[in-house]
């Protein structure tokens, strides 16, 4: 089966603390790496995570705030270091191209690979893709211009060839068949429908930075994987209003009311030790949902695969053991948190 997961390169909003690095997202997609987000030390994340940066082929930059976009120029560097051959295209919401210059030429390196901008309008909707893949992007209500995107896969028709003996259509047949969508064949019509079943594609979507607003739900919009910001707690909401971020209540709030599979919640303020309150507050609403830890990996299944538990190889085994208990598809245990213990010295101030 092709490699997919989310493997969490941070999850710290505006600073990094002891245990959350900037934020950092690694989606990988059969053959596909794409990373959202890439802030302060993304490179050395990358490392930690046991991943190389050559696997890179796409980047998507939700908005220009430090913590979401500071590690681009050492990935772009790194990326030329090592002297990638693969196109790789940059997505950023199209206001913000000054910064994206800046990064890109931050400081002096040789230049043996350009990334490919593709700057996003605000205007919301297909924004790039291939024959399979389908991006899109929604702007978002943030004190900077900020667009969420939302990454989704062809559905498929297959074909039941138990179905399709039984009926003795075979050769050509089928090609009509999946062409016109019914045939003749032996005195009575055959459809398509009575003879195969649509593989539905997954669909993954990244909310950043916003707060709640009616973009949050199309981007969510039957997602198997939701990564949404959970700045703040539900107590905390009146500051998550002011400085224009969600609560893990509001997220919650998106995955169940878009029908989405997994809410993966993140972007947390220093101001909380402890991640899994957020989990707890969500799964109030929304039990899927799941605090991310920095370097774990979430699987990211096709959706007929959502039952079956992958285990992923992570760098400390003992990180692994909790990694896997800390993410399942159906019904995960509130097993500790590697947030948890106390950072003394956090500032209360996001
Ligand atoms: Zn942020
Ligand atoms: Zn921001």
């Amino acid at each position: 089966m092709s490699l997919r997961e989310l493997v969490v390169l941070g999850t710290s909003s505006q600073v990094p603390t002891r245990h959350r690095n900037h934020n950092g997202y690694l989606l990988r997609w059969d053959g596909e790496g794409f990373l959202f987000d890439p802030g302060e030390g993304t490179q050395r994340q990358f490392i930690y995570a046991n991943v190389s940066v050559t696997s890179v082929t796409k980047i998507f930059i939700t908005h220009f705030h430090g913590d979401h976009c500071l590690g681009l120029a050492g990935i772009i560097q790194r990326l030329s270091l090592d002297r990638v051959t693969h196109p790789v295209e940059v997505y950023f919401p199209e206001t913000g191209r000054v910064y994206y210059d800046r990064l890109v030429n931050a400081s002096i390196y040789a230049k043996a690979f350009r990334p490919i901008a593709r700057p996003v309008p605000l205007s919301g909707g297909i924004v790039g893709g291939d024959g399979n893949l389908t991006i899109e992007a929604y702007p978002l209500n943030h004190a900077v211009d900020t667009v969420g995107y939302r990454i989704y896969e062809k559905d498929v028709t297959r074909f039941l060839p138990e179905k399709l003996k039984a009926l003795g259509v075979s050769g050509p047949l089928v090609g009509k068949l999946q062409r016109e969508g019914a045939i003749e064949w032996d005195g009575k019509t055959i459809t398509k429908d009575q003879v195969s079943w649509v593989r539905r594609g997954a669909a993954f979507s990244f909310i950043m930075d916003t707060r709640l607003t009616d973009n949050c739900f199309e981007l969510a919009k039957n997602a198997d994987l939701v990564v949404c910001e959970s700045t703040f707690t539900k107590e905390d909401s009146k500051i998550a209003h002011s400085y224009m971020h969600m609560t893990s209540e509001q997220a919650a709030i998106v995955a169940d009311q878009a029908g989405a599979k997994n809410l993966l919640l993140t972007h947390f303020s220093q101001r909380y030790a402890d991640s899994r309150i957020f989990r707890r507050e969500a799964r109030e609403i929304f039990p899927d949902a799941y605090s991310a830890r920095d370097l774990a990996r979430y699987p990211f299944h096709r959706p007929e695969d959502a039952v079956r538990e992958e285990t992923q190889k992570s760098v400390d085994d003992k990180v692994e053991v909790k990694q896997d208990a800390a993410f399942k598809v159906r019904g995960a245990e509130d097993s500790p948190s590697a947030d948890e213990t106390p950072v003394k010295d956090a500032p209360a101030k996001d």
